[in-house]
């Protein structure tokens, strides 16, 4: 059974414990030994649709801000900024 520190009181926690003993901290990754390849797979699964989504969306709240004065543009070029970071990633992992 490996041992793992806490991130929050630095405290050892056993990597089968859903949460630290110490100070209560909550494990976020389901399981340690699966949470890298976990994380990998769903971003796998989810960032082509999460990353070119977020393109979509932000490219019609533009023109949509364009027309109507520019309110959403901030929101908007955020979103097409994710997507696109998003899907970078996305690809890097898919080309690995
Ligand atoms: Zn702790």
């Amino acid at each position: 059974m490996a041992m793992q520190i806490c991130p929050d009181c630095h405290g050892p926690i056993s990597s089968s414990a859903p949460s630290c003993p110490t100070c209560g901290w909550k494990r976020i990754r389901i399981n340690p030994g699966h949470g890298y390849g976990t994380a990998a797979i769903l971003l796998a699964l989810f960032a082509p649709f999460g990353g070119i989504l977020g393109i979509i969306f932000g490219a019609v709240s533009i023109s949509k801000s364009k027309n109507a004065g520019m309110r959403t543009a901030g929101s908007a070029t955020a979103a097409i900024i994710v997507g696109i970071v998003t899907t970078l990633v996305w690809t890097l992992i898919m080309s690995m």
